[in-house]
């Protein structure tokens, strides 16, 4: 009799549909390997980074809003294959808000694996219906003159967000920029905002 196998049912399903899929060349186990190590490589760092150069650097904020693969390619994201980035700029008096209300499409190859809370079934369905609830809730207050736009990630767009440089920040070094930035800031549920202290 054969020994049970230990690990969850879904491990199994995957490694089946993985072999199925290579079985008929619609994706090899090499190309599954590097999309996961790409993905691996990536980190919302980069994104802070790229937020913190857009900040300082007027002609690459005009790539990152124009071409938003490409200025994450001078990042050393790896976007070959990838759907296209598009990044999302707020203004005073417009925040964007990141969601996929589908499933879990997210700027992988740029910002890593999402949050789990991104993908939970809660906040796909809230951040539409309830958006400044759930915004609340990660210590966002708006003020009402704010308008609040909801955009869905989808297998064809991936979206982060160019949120406002906070005010206060004049002269600041890059590096301490970017360390105003997370993955919830890149999604738009938070504000820039200080983070631990930087050693010295
Ligand atoms: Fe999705």
């Amino acid at each position: 009799m054969p020994k049970p196998d230990p690990r969850p049912e879904s491990i199994a399903l995957l490694e089946r549909l993985v072999a199925a899929l290579a079985a008929r060349g619609i994706v090899s186990e090499e190309e599954i390997a590097a999309k996961r190590a790409a993905t691996e490589r990536a980190s919302p760092q980069i994104g802070a980074r790229m937020v913190a150069r857009a900040w300082i650097d007027p002609a690459f904020r005009a790539l990152l809003l124009a071409d938003g693969s490409r200025a994450a390619s001078l990042f050393g994201a790896d976007m070959r294959g990838q759907p296209p980035l598009g990044v999302l700029e707020d203004r005073p008096g417009l925040h964007h808000l990141v969601v996929c209300t589908l499933c879990s499409c997210y700027p992988r190859a740029v910002l890593g694996y999402p949050p789990a809370w991104y993908k939970s079934q809660a906040y796909r369905a809230r951040a539409v219906r309830d958006p400044r609830r759930v915004l609340a809730e990660w210590g966002t207050v708006l003020p009402p003159d704010v308008q609040v736009r909801v955009v869905d990630s989808t297998a064809e767009y991936r979206w982060m967000v160019l949120p406002l440089r906070p005010a206060g920040t004049e002269g600041w070094e890059e590096a301490q920029l970017a360390s105003l930035i997370t993955a919830e800031t890149l999604v738009g549920v938070r504000l820039p905002q200080p983070g631990p202290a930087l050693p010295a």
